[in-house]
């Protein structure tokens, strides 16, 4: 029970990534604030969390982009657990065109999901993580935002941005011995990546060294690492997790 006593929310955890993470945070025994588009989307991870462990789950309907809700659910949070000791913002979109196709509605929709919805949650959690005794940031970026993506400028940026971002946060809240860093994924079975073509899927598959896709517990077990006191020397990093695909 390596987060044991530990309090824990989690951005995008209805499904994929996400609930994969809340179930691993959970099997150590972590209490968990979740959130979602809507609370009744997070009622499936919440039962499947407290198949592990048998403390109540907090459930949150939010969308990120807004700071001044994340602000509120963010205060809710640390009142309903009695603390935050970690911050994982996952919740995470996609909107791929080519450059010339790319249009300001899918360019905004995903820097301000993925970057600024990262942003107002840290922003919002910064003074409980620092009164805690184990504060840790992680935040789920991608190989994209390192080595780029024909047809995902938007995003790829979203994620660079968001590696800096949390390079960033790690100087400034590294004196009050809070830890952040990044879990770079390569391409992992998910909704996300469900709808992709089976040629480019095909394609992306010869890529990976190790001959399989990633499932969401690849990511979930590095993170439920990076929480746990195993953990704590570690900070400004960019962990890859992506079966060598960018060796
Ligand atoms: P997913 O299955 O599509 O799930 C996305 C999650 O984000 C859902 O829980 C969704 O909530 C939530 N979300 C989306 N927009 C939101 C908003 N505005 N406010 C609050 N929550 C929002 O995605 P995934 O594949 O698990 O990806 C999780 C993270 O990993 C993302 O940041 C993604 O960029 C990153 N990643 C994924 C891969 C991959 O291959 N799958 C690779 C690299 C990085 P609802 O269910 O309510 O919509």
């Amino acid at each position: 029970m390596k987060l044991q006593g530990r309090k824990a929310m989690i951005t995008g955890a209805s499904r994929g990534i996400g609930r994969a993470i809340a179930v691993a945070f959970a099997s150590e025994g972590a209490q968990l604030a979740l959130v979602a588009t809507s609370a009744e989307r997070l009622v499936d991870t919440a039962a499947m969390c407290q198949e592990r462990n048998k403390l109540d789950v907090a459930m949150f309907g939010l969308d990120v982009r807004s700071s001044a809700d994340c602000d509120a659910v963010v205060k809710q949070a640390v009142e309903k657990l009695g603390g935050l000791d970690i911050v994982v913002n996952n919740a995470g979109v996609t909107r791929d065109n080519l450059l010339m196709r790319l249009s300001d509605d899918d360019y905004d929709t995903v820097l301000d999901t993925n970057l600024r919805g990262a942003f107002n949650i840290t922003r919002a959690a910064s003074r409980p993580l620092m009164k805690s005794k184990a504060g840790r940031l992680i935040n789920i970026a991608s190989v994209v935002g390192m080595v780029g993506n024909a047809g995902q400028a938007n995003y790829a940026a979203s994620k660079g941005g968001l590696i800096a971002f949390t390079k960033s946060v790690a100087k400034e809240l590294a004196g009050r011995g809070v830890t952040a860093n990044v879990i770079a994924p390569g391409f992992i079975e998910t909704d996300m990546t469900a709808s992709l073509d089976a040629k480019v899927k095909e394609e992306a598959l010869k890529g990976i060294r190790l001959g399989r896709f990633g499932k969401p517990e690849d990511i979930a077990q590095a993170a439920a690492f990076l929480a746990s006191d195993a953990g704590s020397y570690i900070t400004a990093q960019v962990l890859v997790i992506d079966g060598g695909m960018t060796a």
